[in-house]
């Protein structure tokens, strides 16, 4: 399937090559994107196709890769990079996607040098300088809350300049002081909601640790934009800045205005 995007790829580099209809119901599965401008959401189109050229695509226990798939896939990936650049994402080619969530195989040694070996459930997983690992799930079958792709590729830019700590390469301006202090200052409080039992908006699972709440809170930003706003009013700005979009100042604006 990848060769077909190929194909249209060789003969011209026009995103306009894929069906207009088959753009529509691809993007129709990703309502988060309607906060982009037309000709942001070209832009988007081109560097998503661009992002296919440049990247391998394995379809896992027998998931037979569609269009639709790839398309899907490239069009979150590069959400987060449509201002940073796909250059962020080079150094790296392969992406996993799996029929469901899947087991990775761990082995861990503890103090005394014991081996413990465990399968873990997971729904993605992001290696630096490796493949991102990706659960696909057919519409309706998706949990709720989560975004599986936006989050492994969240992971990704974190990686980029070494570790998965939750401070990626910032822009051009921004200060890495702010950063780290509306982030570790959001991470304590929400861990502290976390572990009253309190119900939150925000996946739980991004108390795990910094690395884990910039990945969760990157998901937020694009699917609850408005909620991580006036949840975490720093964190949405630091945001802002680093992938360079407003979703929320967007959605609030009605479609005739975001022109
Ligand atoms: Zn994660």
């Amino acid at each position: 399937m990848l060769k077909r995007i190929r194909r249209w790829l060789g003969l011209e580099r026009n995103p306009a090559e894929v069906p207009a209809a088959q753009w529509d119901r691809v993007e129709r599965g990703l309502p988060f994107l309607d906060f982009l401008t037309p000709p942001e959401r070209i832009r988007l189109r081109a560097l998503a196709l661009e992002f296919l050229a440049s990247k391998e695509f394995h379809g896992a226990r027998g998931l037979r890769l569609d269009d639709d798939i790839l398309l899907s896939i490239a069009l979150q990936a590069c959400l987060l990079v449509l201002d940073i650049g796909l250059e962020a994402y080079a150094g790296w080619v392969g992406i996993v996607v799996y029929p469901g969530d899947f087991v990775i195989p761990r082995r861990e040694f503890d103090e005394a040098g014991v081996v413990h070996e465990y399968e873990d459930e997971v729904l993605g997983e992001a290696w630096e300088g490796g493949p991102v690992l990706v659960a696909w799930f057919n519409e309706g079958a998706h949990p709720p809350g989560v975004n599986v792709v936006i989050h492994e590729f969240a992971h990704k830019l974190d990686m980029e300049n070494g570790g998965v700590d939750g401070l990626p390469r910032l822009r051009a301006g921004m200060s890495r002081s702010a950063w780290a202090a509306a982030f570790s200052e959001a991470f304590d409080a929400f861990r502290a909601e976390v572990d009253r039992g309190a119900q939150t908006a925000i996946d739980p699972y991004a108390a795990e640790d910094p690395g884990e709440f910039f990945a969760v809170v990157t998901e937020t930003f694009f699917e609850s934009p408005h909620h991580l706003r006036a949840r975490f009013p720093a964190i949405y700005e630091q945001l802002r800045r680093f992938y360079g979009l407003d979703p929320a100042a967007a959605a609030r604006s009605p479609p005739e205005d975001r022109t």
